[in-house]
């Protein structure tokens, strides 16, 4: 069940409440940051997607459950204070399917205080899939940001990065190695 708008104070528990329907096994939250609380024309704002495991949060020792979650690299938090006065909106997308513990995560680092959504954005036009619309993604596993439409140039350097350099071909493996013995964190 998916909920749009929900308050911060919702999410811990197993059910929640709403008009008279009981929802359960919550999909996507929405946190009410207080930036919102001003009034901003929110669509002039930039927007940033976060990975959690491996960018936000230490995932060097893997998948450990879904109630771990490792503490947060060093630098990550403040940036994203910094990045937030800055006007950046952040919505943070996991393959976590429990999001108790990631909520849990978020509030005791304070960043329920800039995040407005977990694996959702709620200005998503009607029509659109479910794929975010962001500005820019910064997640472990994505490749270079380009800020442009991709060139046959890019495509030509993205097959050898991939299939012939020797540094990407170990990264790839160090990915896939963390891929396969994990339940849903990547
Ligand atoms: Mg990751």
């Amino acid at each position: 069940m998916k909920i749009e708008k929900i308050s911060k104070t919702c999410v811990l528990g197993t059910d929640f409440h709403c008009a008279g329907l009981t929802y359960t096994g919550i999909e996507a939250i929405v946190f009410i940051p207080k930036l919102l609380l001003h009034p901003v024309n929110l669509s002039l704002l930039p927007v940033l997607a976060l990975d959690l495991d491996g960018t936000l949060a230490d995932y060097s020792e893997g998948w450990q459950g879904p109630d771990i979650i490792g503490e947060p690299i060093s630098e990550a938090l403040g940036t994203l204070t910094h990045l937030a006065a800055f006007g950046w909106r952040m919505f943070l997308f996991t393959t976590r399917g429990v999001l108790d513990p990631v909520i849990k995560w978020l509030i005791k680092h304070r960043l329920d205080q800039i995040f407005e959504g977990v694996n959702i954005l709620h200005h998503n036009p009607p029509q659109c899939s479910h794929k975010p619309i962001f500005d820019v993604l910064i997640d472990d596993r994505a490749y270079p940001f380009c800020g442009r439409q991709l060139t046959s140039e890019d495509w030509l350097q993205i097959r050898e990065d991939l299939t012939e350099d020797e540094q990407w071909r170990e990264k790839v493996r160090r990915a896939r190695e963390f891929s396969q013995d994990r339940g849903v964190g990547s």
